[in-house]
Order: structure tokens, then sequence, then C-alpha cells
């Protein structure tokens, strides 16, 4: 990646920082990283071969498109996306146009800031076991799908590559990070729930839950949200007409990847330590344009 060092990779992004020698010592935006969104796909904690064509692309786009809808609300990281082919000027790299964004550096707080507004995988089954979901206690008789009463913050603490992330009260959160930073992320994190689910609602589509990740500037020591978001690989998002409480609902994710690796189809053991098969070249397809769609419904138009 020309004028850019590798610094991590997660299961889809990959972080550069500006090389700096090459550069003369200074980036001309100041203190940035680029986040690069790869076609990775990871289902159950595993990252899949073969890739979803484009789909580093939709994340990226989609991404930005949302840190728009939400700028009233919450400050976020991104500086640039201007594309060159200069090669070492500190600008996005050609070979990553579209999916790459020059954001500002931040000290990322160690909590996957999650909303939801309707019940449904771990919440589902921390709910099953004991009738609340990260200490939030909720009302008796809902189901797989089901609206919940008001939205709740239900943080997650970050997990190693490999490791699930494992929900936590906002009381831990708390503890860990001090009262005041976590219940500006748990209201930062609802006021963006709140704002994103009536925009998706208006196009037909139910965002259950979402993920989100905020740091700190060094610079301003302004709370900054960071990450992708809003995505399908972060959030879930389901078409409304379709929405039917009490069975698993239509998504607009990665749902095929899930379905075909848990079917007989695919010979794979999730309990076992062996990595999942192959994706067969139809789920990548149908995945490719479940991504798509997503992006299509949500912005009004198709990927540019
Ligand atoms: P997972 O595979 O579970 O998502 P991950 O979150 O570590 O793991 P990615 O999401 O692929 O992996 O990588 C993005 C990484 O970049 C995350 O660690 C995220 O916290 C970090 N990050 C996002 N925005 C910024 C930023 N502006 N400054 C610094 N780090 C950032
Ligand atoms: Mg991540």
């Amino acid at each position: 990646m020309p004028g850019w060092r590798h610094v991590y990779s997660g299961k889809v992004r990959d972080l550069y920082e500006p090389d700096l020698p090459a550069l003369g010592g200074v980036h001309p935006l100041g203190d940035v990283v680029l986040v690069v969104a790869s076609d990775r796909v990871s289902a159950y904690d595993h990252v899949l071969s073969p890739g979803i064509p484009d789909k580093g692309v939709v994340l990226t786009q989609l991404s930005l498109w949302w840190f728009e809808q939400l700028a009233d609300i919450v400050p976020n990281h991104v500086v640039s996306t201007e594309v060159s082919a200069e090669h070492g000027d500190g600008l996005v790299p050609d070979v990553v146009a579209g999916r790459a964004m020059i954001c500002r550096r931040l000290d990322m707080f160690p909590v996957e800031c999650v909303a939801r507004g309707y019940l449904t995988g771990s919440g589902l089954v921390e709910y099953r076991a004991g009738g609340e979901v990260c200490g939030v206690p909720l009302p008796d008789g809902l189901v797989d799908g089901s609206r919940l009463p008001e939205p709740i913050f239900t943080p997650a603490t970050k997990a190693a590559v490999g490791e699930h992330d494992e929900n936590v009260s906002f009381e831990a959160v708390a503890e860990q990070i001090g009262t005041e930073d976590a219940t500006r992320l748990r209201d930062l994190t609802l006021a963006v729930y709140a704002r994103a689910e009536q925009v998706a609602r208006e196009r037909g589509v139910i965002l259950a839950d979402t993920k989100l990740e905020f740091g700190v500037d060094p610079t301003t020591g302004e709370t900054v949200l960071g990450d992708e978001v809003l995505t399908p690989d972060s959030s879930r998002f389901w078409p409304a007409d379709q929405w039917e409480p009490g069975r698993a609902q239509p998504s607009f994710d990665k749902q095929y990847v899930r379905d075909w690796l848990t079917s007989p189809a695919s010979g794979w053991d999730r309990a076992s330590d062996t990595p999942p098969p192959s994706l067969p070249a139809d789920v990548v397809a149908r995945t490719r344009a479940r991504y798509l769609e997503a992006y299509e419904r949500l912005t009004g138009s198709p990927l540019g």
C-alpha cells in the first residue's frame, strides 16, 4: 500500500498508518489511519473463503452514507476518501479506491456498543436463560424477533481474534471505562439507533440491532464514532414486510452464509475445531446480491 504501513488486520478490515519517512515526516491531514474494508466474510468467528466480491466497497460506501445521516448526532472519524494514483502523497491509493477511508486516529474504547430494538441472536439466548439481556430485565413472553418495549443498550467486551465477544452489563462497562464515558457511549448509541431505525423504517427495513465503536480523538478529547457503521456486518436489517416474530427473520446480510454453514449441505460441525469448508459459488453470488440490495434499499440508489 504505497505511502502506508500495515499495522493491524481484523477479520474484515485492514488498518494502515502513514509511512511518515516516505511523506517527509508528517501526513498532510494530521494524525490519521487508513481503514480498508476487504471482501472477507466471517461467520461464527471464522473468516471464510472465498470472499464476497465488492463487499468491502459496500461496507465502506454504506458507512460513509450513514456517517452523513448521523452528523448532527455525533462526530465521526472520516477525514478524506480522496483517491490518488500518485502513490506517496498520503491520499487513498487507487488500488483500494471505494473501499478505504482516511480517518482520524482514535483511542478506541474497548467496548462494542450494541443497541437492540428487537430480540434475537445472543440477546435471545440470554433472555431465554434468565429473562434479561446485559442486566436489562425484559417482559415475559418475548420470542425470536419480538420488538422490545424500548431500545436497550447491550454492550459487549471486544474479544481477541478467534474469541467470542462477551455481553456485559452497563455497570461492568462503567467499572472499566468510568461512569461518565459509559453513560456518554450509552446515550450516543441509543440516539444513533433511534435515528437509524427511523431512516431504515421509512425504506421498509427494520434495524433490529446494531454495533458501534467509539473512540476519543487524542488532540481534541472529543468522543467520535469510528469503525464502520450500520452495515450488514455490524447490524441486523430485516425486510419489514416479512417480519414475523416467533421465527428467524430473513435478513439483508450474510444469512445465506450462516444458513449454508449450519445446513447438512456444508458437512461442517460448528462445535468442532475444524475450519469451515469453502463457500459454493451460488452462496457467494446470493450473498453478494444481498449486500448490494441492502445498500440500494437503504440509500435509495444503486452502488455507483
Ligand atoms: P472483528 O473481526 O471482531 O471485527 P476487529 O474489530 O479487531 O475484530 P476489524 O473490524 O476488521 O477487526 O478492524 C477494524 C479495527 O480498526 C478495529 O479494531 C477498530 O476498533 C479499529 N478502528 C476503527 N476505526 C479506528 C480509528 N479511527 N482509529 C483507530 N482504530 C480504529
Ligand atoms: Mg470490528
